[in-house]
């Protein structure tokens, strides 16, 4: 059974209760086991007079971070945790841990991040740590669920492409039989693809993978990627879509991650809908004008306007020319139908109206400097027939770095690929 089914009023009942010994005191006539497992920690208490004499024994001998097995009889005792202790019957020692350990599981000996991650294993083991990954489940289940109550198809799309998405150099080249094919870097072309096979609301949640030359705190070089892609739509309807998922996100993790978010220390406040909207020009006034109209938005320029607008906010209609092929422009056509959300600095999601007259679309391909000969399998999809759409991509871990306040993205993730870890 898990340590949160136990309670003090089980005075007396017998329980069995299997993890990892995560600290022992062994003051000599009596033993102090604290076993940890995935819901939290139990004290095990074996005074010498009352256990058995072989239990004892083996207690004595066991190691931090064994996994354990334990027989015994709940003891509501005011002064251990929770409440109540486990008088034991039996322990069994289920796998024994090597000494010394690599890293420690308790909080009282802070590591630095590479050896953390070296030790992933041993480090998801802290409260604090495996904390993110269940909260980041739950996100990806409100997400599925607010998507499916909204009447999105969740799909599937190839990660081994023949063609970049946008061009560019964030490639990871692989060699595919005799040919070269890349790793995607995200799902556009594909899920616009869909929109003309008439699937009208399409979602992904998967990897993306971008050659990254640098490290920095907000990229990783494999990341997951939600999208979605809407036919019949604007870029203001998938930005409607776009906030209020995200407030539910929010509310979702306020309510059923309670627990997790006391561990991590974190009282989070949903954000109120519609969130605020700036254009691309407003920012660029609201920074001085000292920024040339028509330039990217660099870190030390997004920094200094999150000084200027709080917590989660849109910057929308993005010059044209620095926004991939396949955004629509307005009717003034130096301003794309395009918005980034951002959580202060950091960006979560890029999305836009999409160019889905052919003519357009393939002109703006050729204008990018892309050959449209490699592109033929995407245009062909839109020559017979396809929606206006519209969609965006949301970045997971940005979203889970920017709601839990982590100063790094791989904290965010897993197993972490970044300009010199591809391992573990
Ligand atoms: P940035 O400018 O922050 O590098 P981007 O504009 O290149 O991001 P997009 O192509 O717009 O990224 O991808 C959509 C979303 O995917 C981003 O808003 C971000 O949340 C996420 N994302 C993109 N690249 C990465 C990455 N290398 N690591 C983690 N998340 C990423
Ligand atoms: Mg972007």
């Amino acid at each position: 059974m898990r340590s949160s089914a136990i309670t003090p009023e089980m005075d007396g009942a017998q329980v069995t209760v299997a993890g990892w010994v995560h600290e022992i005191r062994d003051l000599g006539g009596l033993i102090f086991i604290v076993l940890r497992d995935r819901e939290g920690f139990v004290q095990i208490t074996l005074p010498k007079k009352v256990v058995d004499k072989d239990v004892f024994k083996r207690a004595k001998k066991i190691l931090r971070e064994s996994v354990i097995k334990v027989e015994g009889i709940v003891k509501k005792e005011e002064k251990a945790p929770n409440g109540f202790e486990i008088i034991p019957k039996s322990l069994d020692i289920l796998n024994e841990s090597q000494a010394p350990l690599p890293l420690e599981v308790t909080e009282k000996v802070p590591a630095d991040l590479d050896t953390r991650l070296d030790n992933r294993f041993m480090d998801l083991r802290r409260p604090k740590i495996s904390s993110i990954f269940k909260i980041k489940s739950q996100v990806t289940k409100s997400i599925r669920d607010f998507l499916h109550n909204q009447g999105f198809i969740e799909v599937q799309t190839p990660k081994i492409v023949a063609t970049a998405t946008e061009g560019g150099t964030e490639l990871f080249p692989i060699s595919y039989f005799e040919k070269e094919a890349f790793l995607n870097q995200s799902p556009q072309l594909y899920k616009q693809i869909l929109m003309s096979a008439g699937f009208e609301k399409v979602y992904e949640i998967g990897p993306i993978f971008r050659a990254e030359e640098h490290n920095t705190t907000r990229h990783l070089n494999e990341a997951t990627s939600v999208d979605i892609e809407m036919s019949f739509t604007d870029h203001e309807g998938v930005m409607q879509i776009l906030e209020n998922l995200i407030a539910r996100v929010y509310e979702d993790v306020v309510t059923k991650c309670e627990k997790e978010l006391e561990i991590l220390e974190i009282k989070l406040e949903i954000p109120d809908t519609p969130f605020q909207r700036i254009t691309y020009t407003e920012a660029i006034e609201l920074l001085g004008n000292q920024i040339p109209w028509g330039e990217d938005l660099d870190l030390q320029a997004l920094k200094s306007l999150a000084t200027k607008i709080e917590g989660i906010y849109f910057i929308t209609d993005w010059p044209t020319k620095i926004k991939p092929f396949y955004v629509m422009a307005h009717e003034d056509e130096r301003i794309s139908k395009s918005f980034d959300l951002m959580h202060n600095y950091i960006e979560l999601a890029s999305g836009a109206q999409r160019e889905h007259r052919y003519e357009r679309l393939a002109e703006n391909i050729k204008a990018k400097g892309l050959s449209v000969e490699s592109f033929d399998f995407y245009l062909k999809a839109f020559r017979y027939g396809i929606p206006p759409h519209a969609g965006w991509g949301l970045g997971l871990e940005r979203l889970i770095m920017a709601m839990l306040g982590l100063s790094n993205i791989r904290e965010a993730m897993l197993f972490p690929r970044d300009r010199t870890r591809v391992s573990p």
